[in-house]
């Protein structure tokens, strides 16, 4: 089987963390069976779509480096959507009804407090002619109701939740057409994923009733549905995910300092039970993509472990990889010496200041005189050979000092700073001559 899948957002705004993940499994699950990833604008609402959306998701996909196969536009489509409905209205499978949207909230406050579902009545359906000339005499305009089939239970197998089961009957028939004629969702996505060959869909489990629904579509228009894979949504730390969490965009993301093979390597495999690991490639997370691993249970979105797992992803980056993201001059070496301590490679721009700027050295008065006697010491060293272990034997034979006591003042006076990179990485990169001077101004020589 050739494999299409296809993400579909509707560019109504930026990408976040529940559709991203929606688009990467789409992504995952078309590179490992070599088949096709096709971006779909769900754009039929005109009032709520926008160009500058669409821009913003093409980029942010992009970036994620989810590049799509082919990209289609339901704003393109609407002749065919057209003549799939007269084919469906010719079928008895579509109809008009005439009812306003308070007639039918009071038709399910009637029937919710006798104790019954609210499920449409369908008389529309038994309108007869004269009554719906007389509808439109008086100006009202029809919307457009899709006839279920109630002769059997609608039935198939969720990659991820295993057999699923609907009754037709406790189902509304689905509005598909409003009386300003344009589109809802329902119709066209089923007509587009059959012109599209699309073999596979994916998205949340918010859907379910809807692919109940949209079987039925693919049936009448004579074609085979799709398989399915629902997922279990996304929740936060607290239980739900808030709306600053469901909201946060990959824009703020990246500005954030999340690299996006943190954001691949963490929703690839949240919510399965496949580990996640600080993976920079994608191709282990493509082979090992399966909806077998899905959970049924929420999946727990954490914005604390996903910066933890990028700082692990950018220790693992080679300088090559981000090269062109570094400061002027910075090389190999200094990438090297800085990368274990980096959360995002924003920082290492200010490493790579403290190691070739202008430091304002941390030092108390009471070591004045250990500081003089490191900027004599390193003088003596061997700076062909690793200084710094040179440089602590030195300073402990000398002064008896071990631990914080011997570390700390001499790390304040060379990085003006409490913490960072090894300093056995960064001594040799500070040189000789600059070592000297800073330990000698923050001794006050
Ligand atoms: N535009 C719909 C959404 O974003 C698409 C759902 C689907 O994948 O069919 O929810």
């Amino acid at each position: 089987m050739n494999v299409v899948t296809r993400f579909a957002p509707a560019p109504t705004g930026r990408l976040h963390v529940g559709n991203i993940r929606t688009a990467i499994h789409n992504w995952l699950w078309a590179r490992k069976h070599q088949g096709r990833f096709l971006l779909r604008f769900d754009d039929t609402d005109r009032e709520r779509s926008t160009e500058d959306s669409v821009h913003a998701i093409r980029a942010d996909l992009a970036w994620l480096g989810l590049q799509p196969d082919e990209e289609h536009r339901q704003s393109a489509r609407f002749d065919r959507y057209d003549a799939a409905l007269e084919q469906l209205r010719a079928a008895g499978r579509v109809y008009p009804a005439y009812e306003t949207a308070q007639e039918l909230d009071l038709k399910r406050k009637v029937q919710l407090s006798r104790g019954k579902p609210p499920v449409y009545d369908r008389a529309a359906l038994s309108l007869t002619e004269e009554e719906r000339a007389r509808l439109e005499a008086e100006g009202r305009r029809p919307h457009w109701r899709f006839r279920l089939d109630h002769g059997a239970p609608i039935a198939w197998t969720d990659m991820i939740r295993g057999p699923q089961h609907f009754d037709p009957a406790l189902l509304s028939d689905p509005v598909i057409r409003r009386e300003d004629g344009s589109w809802l969702y329902m119709l066209p996505s089923t007509i587009d994923d059959i012109d599209m060959d699309v073999t596979h869909v994916v998205r949340g489990e918010d859907h379910v009733t809807n692919t109940a629904l949209q079987i039925q579509m693919f049936e009448a228009l004579g074609a085979t549905p799709p398989d399915f894979a629902h997922e279990a949504l996304l929740v936060g730390s607290e239980g739900k995910l808030s709306k600053r969490l469901g909201s946060l965009g990959v824009d703020a993301m990246r500005e954030d300092g999340i690299e996006s093979a943190a954001i691949l390597a963490k929703l690839a495999r949240l919510g399965t039970s496949l580990p996640v690991e600080a993976i920079v490639d994608p191709a282990p997370l493509i082979e090992t993509f399966d909806f077998a691993t899905f959970g049924r249970a929420p999946a727990r979105f954490d914005l604390d472990e996903l910066k933890a797992l990028n700082a692990r992803i950018i220790h693992l980056l080679p300088f090559a990889a981000i090269a062109d993201r570094l400061p002027e001059g910075m090389g190999e070496e200094d990438w090297a010496a800085i990368r274990p301590n980096l959360k995002s490679i924003a920082e290492a721009a200010d490493w790579w200041s403290i190691l070739h700027g202008h430091v304002e050295a941390i030092a108390e008065e009471q070591e004045r005189p250990f500081l003089q006697a490191a900027a004599v010491a390193a003088g003596a060293l061997d700076w062909a050979e690793a200084p710094w272990p040179q440089l602590v034997a030195a300073l402990k034979a000398e002064t008896g000092r071990t631990g914080k006591t011997l570390f700390l003042p001499l790390r304040r006076a060379l990085t003006g700073r409490d913490s960072g990179p090894e300093m056995a990485a960064l001594l040799p990169l500070i040189g000789r001559d600059e070592t000297i001077a800073r330990l000698s101004a923050a001794a006050g020589a």
